[in-house]
């Protein structure tokens, strides 16, 4: 048996089956993985959108050696100049000049930012947020809820109450939402899961302006889409728009679990002693990997890259949407892309995996691709050469529908 199969089955056996995962990995350098068997993928996954600045980054690893050595946890029961930093750092390059609020997920940022709108709100009564169908906020009971996904909601009955949903890119949807328990306005400035799809700027415009006009909050979740993913340090600067609070998480520290809330000076007061916690949060081993995560996006200027790597990427899968007819459309900004397809994606997936390329899906039909931010062009190329012959296989005329082996008396083309 191979190595890979003797980790599945023990993995299989023990870890609760929540994820059906593929290979078994074993050491990622830049863009690129291996695995047990010590077969070499480009990793098109970047860990979900988390390895940024690519895997095992020299920078990282010393920032993260050294912070573990001198001082790795204490608990916010003491001030640590990192964290102190870190959110020096984040409120500068956002722009909102606010306050930061640090723990070690998305879902836990989500969380956060949609208790800090309720205390907010509470005096008044308001606490309803609207937020987006396909939206994906995390696996939190209260994230849960703010997913605009059945499938992810079903069976947790019965979720925290609280939640409207609107069609995304539609204002006239969110309006026909409000009411007067409503406090604020939640999205995603390109959703990740629900298919890698870009908000329209002039949707965040009107909802800026729809929030000012009724006094809600307009929160961002740039867990998937912040840190430079799609060429900018947050997606939502390149729509002119700020929000009140956002949130992070993925690549914040490099694949350190860590997630930040964001706020704006409007509510950056709105937590007071005792009314949030986290034991972990924002403990000196994260905000390490944070600070030199940020250091090497700013001095390898990795926003310049992500958004010229992702130009070249999606003229290089633009191409195959006119050669295969089940290709419908590419989509995305920067580094999270989005290839449309009219058939279940999963198996191109699997079939580049077999490949040696590394990509995932969004939804159903959506292939995701999300390479560090420091893809070489060289790397960008072998990418398109592999998705190509894959595609070929699957959908070429010499193919069999749906990519299964041909029986026996299959005719040939
Ligand atoms: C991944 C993701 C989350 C959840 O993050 P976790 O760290 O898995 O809890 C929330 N929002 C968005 C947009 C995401 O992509």
């Amino acid at each position: 048996m191979s190595k890979n199969a003797d980790i599945a089955a023990l993995f299989n056996q023990y870890v609760i089956n929540t994820y059906t995962p593929s290979v078994t990995l074993v050491r990622g350098q830049g863009c690129k993985v291996w695995d047990a068997d010590g077969m070499v993928y480009l990793d098109f996954t970047a860990g979900i959108a988390v390895q940024n600045t690519g895997h095992a980054h020299p920078r990282v690893v010393q920032a993260v050696c050294d912070q573990m050595a001198t001082l790795n946890h204490c608990s916010n029961l003491f001030y640590t100049a990192n964290q102190a930093l870190l959110a020096q750092r984040l409120a500068s390059l956002s722009g909102l000049d606010g306050k930061c609020f640090f723990c070690n997920s998305g879902a836990e940022a989500n969380e956060a930012m949609i208790k800090l709108a309720r205390l907010w709100g509470h005096e008044e009564g308001r606490f309803e947020i609207i937020a987006m169908r396909l939206s994906f906020h995390g696996r939190t009971l209260a994230t849960c809820a703010a997913t605009g996904q059945s499938k992810i909601q079903k069976g947790f009955d019965p979720l925290p109450l609280g939640f409207a949903f609107a069609e995304y890119n539609d204002i006239e949807s969110v309006r026909a939402q409000l009411n007067e328990r409503t406090v604020a306005v939640m999205l995603e400035p390109v959703q990740g899961e629900g298919g890698v799809l870009p908000a329209d700027h002039a949707f965040l415009k009107d909802l800026r302006q729809l929030c000012d006009e009724k006094n809600l909050l307009l929160l961002f979740d740039e867990v998937q889409c912040g840190m430079g993913r799609t060429g900018t340090w947050f997606a939502w600067q390149q729509a002119g728009v700020k929000p009140d609070a956002f949130t992070l998480a993925k690549a914040l520290a490099s694949g350190v679990p860590m997630g930040a809330l964001v706020a704006a000076p409007k509510v950056a007061d709105v937590f007071q002693p005792g009314r949030h916690a986290s034991t972990f949060g924002g403990n000196p081993l994260a905000c390490a990997a944070a600070l030199a995560t940020i250091d090497v996006i700013e001095s390898e200027k990795l926003l310049a890259r992500a958004a010229e790597a992702g130009t070249l990427f999606r003229e290089g899968l633009a191409q195959f949407v006119e050669k295969f007819d089940q290709l419908l459309e590419v989509r995305g900004t920067g580094l999270m892309v989005g290839l449309v397809m009219d058939v279940p994606a999963k198996a191109l997936v699997d079939k580049c995996r077999e490949m040696g390329l590394l990509c995932c899906t969004a939804g159903e039909s959506v292939v995701r691709f999300l390479p560090p931010l420091t893809v070489k062009d060289d790397e960008l190329e072998e990418a398109l050469d592999m998705l190509d012959d894959a595609l070929d296989m699957l959908y070429g005329e010499d193919a069999d529908a749906g990519g299964e082996a041909p029986a026996d008396d299959a005719p040939s083309a």
